[in-house]
């Protein structure tokens, strides 16, 4: 579904990505780990085209995404990203958070849109919050939304980047038993997270990047039951 193959990434004279390689199988979950500056974030916007990248290749669902033939926009509609920050509209009720993509991206009615969206919203447990602002919701409940939101786009895949790390701790659980489901039920996601807790849980493989690098690419018990570098061996002493 998604497959990265030597991709590399410069800013400027700052090589951040270098020679990356790894794949994301159909219904798989990915869990990308690794310290602060490693590239997690710049290796996962790649995936959707957020961050350009000079060499290498990136196809999701078959479509190339550095390709400059490619419609990106087109491209991020079958993709859904939840970011640390919820980033949900502020201006907008949680029911038009929900259908305003559906609308525009993708062409919906509004009713069929927020049909949907509802569904969505219902599923994550906030149905009865459809006429509240972002801001009169918890953390949690706006990244709950966030989620629900990109499912609505019925994605062929979904990227998150540390979606709890903005979270008060006691709203953590939700979010993840949120994410929890949605990998029973065999959604493809590739997750950056320092939640090792979850990554055991649920995580398929478990990519560990250092300095640009991918260091380790391997299943998610092997992972946490032998890691085979220093660098991930030192890592997972700290976070755990
Ligand atoms: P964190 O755990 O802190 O989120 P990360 O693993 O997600 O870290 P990235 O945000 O991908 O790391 O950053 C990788 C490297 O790229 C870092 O050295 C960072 O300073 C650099 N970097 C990120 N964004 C930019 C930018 N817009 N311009 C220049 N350098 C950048
Ligand atoms: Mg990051």
């Amino acid at each position: 579904m998604i497959e990265i193959d030597n991709v590399s990434k410069w800013y400027g004279p700052v090589q951040v990505l270098r020679d990356c390689s790894t794949h994301v199988a159909r219904g798989d979950v990915v869990v990308v780990c690794g310290p602060s500056g490693s590239g997690k974030s710049t290796l996962i916007k790649t995936v959707n085209g957020l961050e350009p990248f000079q060499q290498g290749t990136i196809r999701v669902d078959g479509t190339s995404v550095g390709d400059p033939a490619t419609r990106l926009p087109a491209l991020r509609a079958r993709i859904g990203m939840v970011f640390q920050n919820f980033e949900l509209f502020p201006h907008l009720s949680v029911r038009d958070n929900l259908t305003l993509a559906q609308v525009k991206v993708l062409k919906r009615s509004r009713d069929e849109a927020t049909a949907n969206g509802l569904k969505y919203l219902e599923r994550v447990g906030l149905l009865a919050h459809q006429d509240k602002f972002p801001a009169q919701l918890s953390g949690g409940q706006q990244q709950r939304v966030a989620i629900a939101r990109a499912l609505a786009m019925d994605p062929v895949a979904m990227l998150f980047d540390e979606p709890t790390s903005a979270l008060d701790p006691e709203m953590v659980g939700e979010v993840l038993d949120v994410m929890t489901g949605l990998a029973q039920e065999g959604m493809t996601m590739m997750v950056v997270t320092h939640e090792m807790g979850f990554a055991r849980r649920v995580a398929d493989r478990v990519v560990f990047m250092d300095e640009g690098r991918i260091v380790e690419d391997s299943a998610g018990e092997a992972f946490f039951e032998a890691p085979q570098s220093a660098r991930a061996r030192e890592f997972l002493a700290r976070i755990i």
